[in-house]
Protein backbone atom coordinates (compact mmCIF):
# COMPACT_ATOMS: atom_id res chain seq x y z
CA UNK A 1 0.00 0.00 0.00
CA UNK A 2 1.36 3.52 -1.21
CA UNK A 3 -1.22 6.08 -2.29
CA UNK A 4 -4.64 6.15 -0.60
CA UNK A 5 -7.31 8.75 -1.08
CA UNK A 6 -10.39 9.52 0.79
CA UNK A 7 -13.49 11.18 -0.27
CA UNK A 8 -17.02 12.45 0.83
CA UNK A 9 -20.07 11.71 -0.14
CA UNK A 10 -24.08 11.64 -0.20
CA UNK A 11 -25.47 13.73 2.06
CA UNK A 12 -23.45 15.77 4.66
CA UNK A 13 -22.75 15.16 8.11
CA UNK A 14 -21.06 17.33 11.12
CA UNK A 15 -17.63 15.26 11.53
CA UNK A 16 -17.02 14.23 8.24
CA UNK A 17 -14.26 17.20 8.05
CA UNK A 18 -12.44 14.99 11.52
CA UNK A 19 -12.87 11.98 9.89
CA UNK A 20 -10.69 13.42 6.76
CA UNK A 21 -8.68 14.86 8.76
CA UNK A 22 -7.80 11.56 11.11
CA UNK A 23 -7.36 9.45 7.45
CA UNK A 24 -5.04 12.08 6.28
CA UNK A 25 -2.78 12.54 9.05
CA UNK A 26 -2.43 8.56 9.95
CA UNK A 27 -2.19 7.63 6.05
CA UNK A 28 1.02 10.32 6.50
CA UNK A 29 2.01 8.83 9.61
CA UNK A 30 2.54 5.22 8.01
CA UNK A 31 4.33 7.31 5.15
CA UNK A 32 1.56 6.83 2.35
CA UNK A 33 0.70 9.15 0.08
CA UNK A 34 -2.88 10.23 0.79
CA UNK A 35 -5.04 12.74 -2.36
CA UNK A 36 -8.17 14.20 -1.80
CA UNK A 37 -10.83 13.56 -4.17
CA UNK A 38 -13.71 16.65 -4.23
CA UNK A 39 -17.70 15.91 -4.46
CA UNK A 40 -17.56 12.19 -4.02
CA UNK A 41 -17.94 10.18 -6.95
CA UNK A 42 -18.23 12.78 -9.16
CA UNK A 43 -14.76 13.89 -8.61
CA UNK A 44 -13.39 10.58 -8.51
CA UNK A 45 -14.80 10.93 -12.34
CA UNK A 46 -13.44 14.01 -13.28
CA UNK A 47 -10.29 13.17 -11.55
CA UNK A 48 -10.59 16.07 -9.34
CA UNK A 49 -7.94 14.48 -7.37
CA UNK A 50 -4.91 16.06 -5.53
CA UNK A 51 -2.16 15.13 -3.05
CA UNK A 52 -3.34 16.28 0.45
CA UNK A 53 -0.28 16.85 3.54
CA UNK A 54 -1.05 17.48 6.69
CA UNK A 55 -1.54 21.01 6.56
CA UNK A 56 -4.57 20.41 4.00
CA UNK A 57 -6.54 19.08 7.26
CA UNK A 58 -5.26 21.46 9.64
CA UNK A 59 -8.29 23.69 11.73
CA UNK A 60 -10.95 21.80 10.26
CA UNK A 61 -11.63 19.15 13.16
CA UNK A 62 -14.01 21.58 14.74
CA UNK A 63 -16.02 22.20 11.19
CA UNK A 64 -19.63 21.41 9.98
CA UNK A 65 -19.90 20.36 6.40
CA UNK A 66 -17.09 18.74 4.26
CA UNK A 67 -13.71 20.40 2.60
CA UNK A 68 -13.73 17.95 0.10
CA UNK A 69 -17.24 18.96 -0.76
CA UNK A 70 -20.05 16.16 -1.30
CA UNK A 71 -21.60 15.27 -4.12
CA UNK A 72 -24.47 12.91 -5.72
CA UNK A 73 -23.44 11.10 -9.11
CA UNK A 74 -25.44 9.85 -11.71
CA UNK A 75 -22.86 8.49 -13.94
CA UNK A 76 -21.18 6.21 -10.79
CA UNK A 77 -24.70 3.98 -10.83
CA UNK A 78 -23.03 3.15 -14.69
CA UNK A 79 -20.54 0.29 -14.97
CA UNK A 80 -18.99 2.88 -18.10
CA UNK A 81 -19.10 5.57 -14.90
CA UNK A 82 -17.13 3.69 -12.51
CA UNK A 83 -14.97 2.52 -15.04
CA UNK A 84 -13.59 5.70 -15.64
CA UNK A 85 -13.24 6.67 -11.60
CA UNK A 86 -11.34 3.38 -11.85
CA UNK A 87 -9.27 4.69 -14.85
CA UNK A 88 -8.27 8.20 -12.73
CA UNK A 89 -7.37 6.44 -9.26
CA UNK A 90 -4.98 4.81 -11.36
CA UNK A 91 -3.40 7.52 -13.24
CA UNK A 92 -2.39 8.59 -9.47
CA UNK A 93 -1.75 4.85 -8.37
CA UNK A 94 -4.09 4.85 -5.63
CA UNK A 95 -4.31 1.24 -4.26
CA UNK A 96 -6.84 2.12 -1.21
CA UNK A 97 -9.82 3.74 -1.46
CA UNK A 98 -11.83 5.71 2.03
CA UNK A 99 -15.28 6.26 1.20
CA UNK A 100 -17.22 8.45 4.05
CA UNK A 101 -20.76 8.68 3.31
CA UNK A 102 -24.45 6.44 3.94
CA UNK A 103 -25.59 3.57 2.66
CA UNK A 104 -26.04 4.59 -1.24
CA UNK A 105 -22.42 5.25 -0.77
CA UNK A 106 -21.42 1.74 0.17
CA UNK A 107 -23.53 0.29 -2.46
CA UNK A 108 -21.27 2.54 -5.01
CA UNK A 109 -18.18 1.26 -3.22
CA UNK A 110 -19.43 -2.11 -3.13
CA UNK A 111 -19.89 -2.43 -6.96
CA UNK A 112 -16.56 -0.29 -7.30
CA UNK A 113 -14.45 -3.04 -5.31
CA UNK A 114 -16.12 -5.95 -6.76
CA UNK A 115 -15.34 -5.03 -10.06
CA UNK A 116 -12.20 -3.03 -10.08
CA UNK A 117 -8.96 -4.61 -8.03
CA UNK A 118 -8.80 -0.91 -5.53
CA UNK A 119 -9.52 -1.97 -1.85
CA UNK A 120 -12.36 0.05 0.13
CA UNK A 121 -13.28 1.01 3.43
CA UNK A 122 -16.40 2.66 3.66
CA UNK A 123 -16.87 4.68 7.29
CA UNK A 124 -20.35 5.89 8.15
CA UNK A 125 -21.08 9.39 7.80
CA UNK A 126 -24.69 10.71 8.15
CA UNK A 127 -27.44 12.08 11.12
CA UNK A 128 -29.76 9.61 10.18
CA UNK A 129 -27.87 6.53 12.42
CA UNK A 130 -29.87 4.11 10.10
CA UNK A 131 -26.92 2.20 9.02
CA UNK A 132 -26.10 -1.60 10.22
CA UNK A 133 -23.01 -2.61 11.44
CA UNK A 134 -22.72 0.11 14.04
CA UNK A 135 -23.69 1.83 17.12
CA UNK A 136 -23.78 5.06 15.85
CA UNK A 137 -23.20 7.39 12.60
CA UNK A 138 -20.64 10.49 12.34
CA UNK A 139 -23.05 13.29 12.56
CA UNK A 140 -25.72 11.83 14.49
CA UNK A 141 -25.30 13.22 17.79
CA UNK A 142 -24.15 16.84 16.39
CA UNK A 143 -27.73 16.32 14.48
CA UNK A 144 -29.75 15.54 18.02
CA UNK A 145 -28.04 17.83 19.90
CA UNK A 146 -29.12 20.57 17.53
CA UNK A 147 -32.66 19.41 17.46
CA UNK A 148 -32.58 19.45 21.29
CA UNK A 149 -31.26 23.31 21.69
CA UNK A 150 -34.02 24.23 18.84
CA UNK A 151 -36.98 22.33 20.80
CA UNK A 152 -35.84 23.62 24.10
CA UNK A 153 -36.44 27.03 22.80
CA UNK A 154 -39.89 26.22 21.04
CA UNK A 155 -40.52 25.18 24.67
CA UNK A 156 -40.15 28.63 25.69
CA UNK A 157 -42.56 29.86 23.84
CA UNK A 158 -44.92 26.83 24.15
CA UNK A 159 -45.36 27.64 27.89
CA UNK A 160 -45.25 31.68 27.75
CA UNK A 161 -48.58 30.95 25.39
CA UNK A 162 -50.21 27.93 26.82
CA UNK A 163 -49.30 26.29 23.19
CA UNK A 164 -49.13 23.16 21.72
CA UNK A 165 -46.57 22.28 19.20
CA UNK A 166 -45.57 20.14 16.82
CA UNK A 167 -42.21 19.74 15.62
CA UNK A 168 -40.74 18.28 12.80
CA UNK A 169 -37.01 16.80 12.87
CA UNK A 170 -35.11 14.73 10.32
CA UNK A 171 -33.52 11.43 9.91
CA UNK A 172 -35.08 10.21 6.45
CA UNK A 173 -36.74 7.03 6.93
CA UNK A 174 -35.24 6.86 10.11
CA UNK A 175 -36.88 7.92 13.85
CA UNK A 176 -33.47 7.99 15.92
CA UNK A 177 -33.53 11.91 15.82
CA UNK A 178 -36.88 11.93 16.75
CA UNK A 179 -36.82 9.57 19.35
CA UNK A 180 -33.59 10.49 21.30
CA UNK A 181 -34.60 14.31 20.45
CA UNK A 182 -37.86 13.54 22.04
CA UNK A 183 -36.64 11.99 25.30
CA UNK A 184 -34.33 14.43 25.77
CA UNK A 185 -37.03 17.49 25.48
CA UNK A 186 -39.59 15.94 27.56
CA UNK A 187 -42.02 15.51 24.51
CA UNK A 188 -45.27 14.31 25.04
CA UNK A 189 -45.35 11.93 22.22
CA UNK A 190 -42.88 10.79 19.42
CA UNK A 191 -43.75 9.79 16.44
CA UNK A 192 -41.75 7.66 13.93
CA UNK A 193 -41.42 5.54 11.26
CA UNK A 194 -40.49 2.47 13.07
CA UNK A 195 -43.85 2.64 15.62
CA UNK A 196 -47.57 3.28 13.74
CA UNK A 197 -49.01 6.09 16.10
CA UNK A 198 -53.18 6.70 16.24
CA UNK A 199 -53.40 10.05 16.03
CA UNK A 200 -56.87 9.17 17.81
CA UNK A 201 -55.37 8.14 20.61
CA UNK A 202 -52.87 11.60 20.49
CA UNK A 203 -56.29 13.64 20.86
CA UNK A 204 -57.87 11.75 23.18
CA UNK A 205 -54.72 12.08 25.62
CA UNK A 206 -55.05 16.23 24.71
CA UNK A 207 -58.39 16.54 25.39
CA UNK A 208 -57.88 14.65 29.11
CA UNK A 209 -54.58 16.87 29.40
CA UNK A 210 -57.11 19.57 28.73
CA UNK A 211 -59.30 18.64 31.11
CA UNK A 212 -56.88 18.58 33.81
CA UNK A 213 -54.60 21.62 32.73
CA UNK A 214 -51.98 20.52 31.45
CA UNK A 215 -51.01 23.45 28.94
CA UNK A 216 -47.69 23.10 27.67
CA UNK A 217 -47.45 20.12 24.89
CA UNK A 218 -44.64 19.25 22.46
CA UNK A 219 -45.30 16.72 19.75
CA UNK A 220 -41.79 15.57 17.91
CA UNK A 221 -42.46 13.99 14.52
CA UNK A 222 -39.85 12.39 12.40
CA UNK A 223 -39.80 13.54 8.53
CA UNK A 224 -40.45 9.78 7.71
CA UNK A 225 -43.64 9.27 10.16
CA UNK A 226 -46.36 7.30 8.39
CA UNK A 227 -48.61 10.15 9.15
CA UNK A 228 -47.64 12.68 7.17
CA UNK A 229 -45.09 14.50 8.97
CA UNK A 230 -45.74 17.55 11.53
CA UNK A 231 -47.73 19.69 8.87
CA UNK A 232 -50.23 17.10 8.70
CA UNK A 233 -50.27 15.93 12.31
CA UNK A 234 -50.93 19.68 12.87
CA UNK A 235 -53.44 19.69 10.61
CA UNK A 236 -55.42 17.06 12.35
CA UNK A 237 -54.97 18.55 15.69
CA UNK A 238 -56.10 21.47 14.56
CA UNK A 239 -58.89 20.32 12.94
CA UNK A 240 -60.06 18.33 16.33
CA UNK A 241 -59.23 20.40 19.02
CA UNK A 242 -59.48 23.43 17.99
CA UNK A 243 -59.70 25.18 20.95
CA UNK A 244 -55.92 24.28 21.53
CA UNK A 245 -53.78 26.69 20.19
CA UNK A 246 -51.08 24.32 17.92
CA UNK A 247 -48.18 25.34 16.15
CA UNK A 248 -46.48 23.45 13.70
CA UNK A 249 -42.30 24.41 13.35
CA UNK A 250 -40.30 22.09 11.03
CA UNK A 251 -36.78 22.41 12.15
CA UNK A 252 -34.86 21.34 8.56
CA UNK A 253 -31.22 22.32 7.26
CA UNK A 254 -29.85 23.67 10.68
CA UNK A 255 -30.13 19.79 12.13
CA UNK A 256 -27.49 19.34 9.35
CA UNK A 257 -24.92 21.76 9.78
CA UNK A 258 -22.84 23.43 12.36
CA UNK A 259 -19.69 22.30 14.27
CA UNK A 260 -19.52 18.67 15.71
CA UNK A 261 -20.28 17.71 19.15
CA UNK A 262 -17.24 16.36 21.07
CA UNK A 263 -18.76 12.60 20.48
CA UNK A 264 -18.71 13.07 17.04
CA UNK A 265 -15.60 14.53 16.69
CA UNK A 266 -14.37 11.18 18.30
CA UNK A 267 -16.19 8.52 16.55
CA UNK A 268 -14.93 10.33 13.67
CA UNK A 269 -10.63 10.20 14.86
CA UNK A 270 -11.12 7.08 16.04
CA UNK A 271 -12.98 5.83 12.87
CA UNK A 272 -10.85 7.61 10.38
CA UNK A 273 -7.98 6.11 12.25
CA UNK A 274 -9.01 2.43 11.78
CA UNK A 275 -9.49 2.66 8.05
CA UNK A 276 -5.85 3.41 7.31
CA UNK A 277 -4.89 0.55 9.58
CA UNK A 278 -7.38 -1.66 7.89
CA UNK A 279 -6.09 -0.86 4.54
CA UNK A 280 -2.50 -1.41 5.90
CA UNK A 281 -3.47 -4.39 7.82
CA UNK A 282 -4.86 -6.17 4.30
CA UNK A 283 -8.69 -5.77 5.75
CA UNK A 284 -10.88 -4.65 2.20
CA UNK A 285 -14.03 -3.95 1.42
CA UNK A 286 -15.79 -3.77 4.81
CA UNK A 287 -17.81 -0.71 6.34
CA UNK A 288 -15.60 0.40 9.95
CA UNK A 289 -18.27 0.90 13.01
CA UNK A 290 -18.08 0.78 16.66
CA UNK A 291 -20.20 -1.50 18.14
CA UNK A 292 -20.29 -1.99 22.33
CA UNK A 293 -17.04 0.76 22.15
CA UNK A 294 -15.45 -1.75 19.91
CA UNK A 295 -14.14 -1.34 16.23
CA UNK A 296 -16.42 -3.27 14.16
CA UNK A 297 -15.97 -4.29 10.55
CA UNK A 298 -19.20 -5.00 8.30
CA UNK A 299 -18.59 -6.42 4.85
CA UNK A 300 -19.86 -3.87 2.36
CA UNK A 301 -22.73 -5.49 0.69
CA UNK A 302 -24.04 -5.88 4.83
CA UNK A 303 -23.72 -2.18 5.37
CA UNK A 304 -26.99 -1.22 4.10
CA UNK A 305 -29.80 0.79 5.67
CA UNK A 306 -31.07 -0.64 8.91
CA UNK A 307 -33.75 0.13 11.00
CA UNK A 308 -32.35 -1.36 14.59
CA UNK A 309 -34.79 -2.42 16.88
CA UNK A 310 -36.36 -0.13 18.98
CA UNK A 311 -36.81 -1.31 22.84
CA UNK A 312 -40.81 -0.73 23.43
CA UNK A 313 -40.54 0.63 26.69
CA UNK A 314 -38.81 3.43 25.57
CA UNK A 315 -42.55 4.54 24.41
CA UNK A 316 -43.78 3.68 28.18
CA UNK A 317 -40.78 5.42 29.84
CA UNK A 318 -41.57 8.49 27.84
CA UNK A 319 -45.44 8.04 28.73
CA UNK A 320 -44.41 7.93 32.03
CA UNK A 321 -42.05 10.66 32.34
CA UNK A 322 -44.38 13.24 30.84
CA UNK A 323 -47.47 12.45 32.68
P1 LIG B 1 -25.91 8.38 0.90
O1 LIG B 1 -24.51 7.85 0.75
O2 LIG B 1 -25.97 9.55 1.83
O3 LIG B 1 -26.91 7.30 1.21
P2 LIG B 1 -26.84 8.49 -1.91
O4 LIG B 1 -27.82 7.39 -1.75
O5 LIG B 1 -27.25 9.69 -2.68
O6 LIG B 1 -26.31 9.05 -0.51
O7 LIG B 1 -25.54 7.88 -2.61
C1 LIG B 1 -24.42 8.68 -2.91
C2 LIG B 1 -23.83 8.31 -4.25
O8 LIG B 1 -23.36 6.94 -4.22
C3 LIG B 1 -24.81 8.33 -5.41
O9 LIG B 1 -24.99 9.61 -5.94
C4 LIG B 1 -24.10 7.42 -6.41
O10 LIG B 1 -23.07 8.10 -7.08
C5 LIG B 1 -23.49 6.36 -5.51
N1 LIG B 1 -24.41 5.19 -5.43
C6 LIG B 1 -25.47 5.01 -4.62
N2 LIG B 1 -26.08 3.83 -4.84
C7 LIG B 1 -25.38 3.22 -5.82
C8 LIG B 1 -25.49 1.98 -6.52
N3 LIG B 1 -26.47 1.10 -6.24
N4 LIG B 1 -24.57 1.71 -7.47
C9 LIG B 1 -23.60 2.58 -7.78
N5 LIG B 1 -23.44 3.76 -7.16
C10 LIG B 1 -24.30 4.09 -6.21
Amino acid sequence: LNNIAVLTSGGDAPGMNAAVRAVVRTGIYHQLNVYGIMYGYRGMLKNEIFPMESKSVANIIQRGGTILKTARCREFYEYEGRKMAYENLKKHNIDGLVVIGGDGSFNGAQKFSQEFDIPCIGLPGTIDKDIAGTDSTIGFDTAVNTAVEAIDKIRDTADAHDRLFVIEVMGRDAGYIALHSGISTGAEHILMPERKTEVNDIIEELQANERRRKLVNLIVVAEGDETGGAQEVGRIIKERCPQLDTRVSILGHIQRGGAPTCTDRILASRLGYAAVDALLEGIHNVMIGVVNDKIHYTPLDKAVKAKQEIDPEWFKIVKILAS
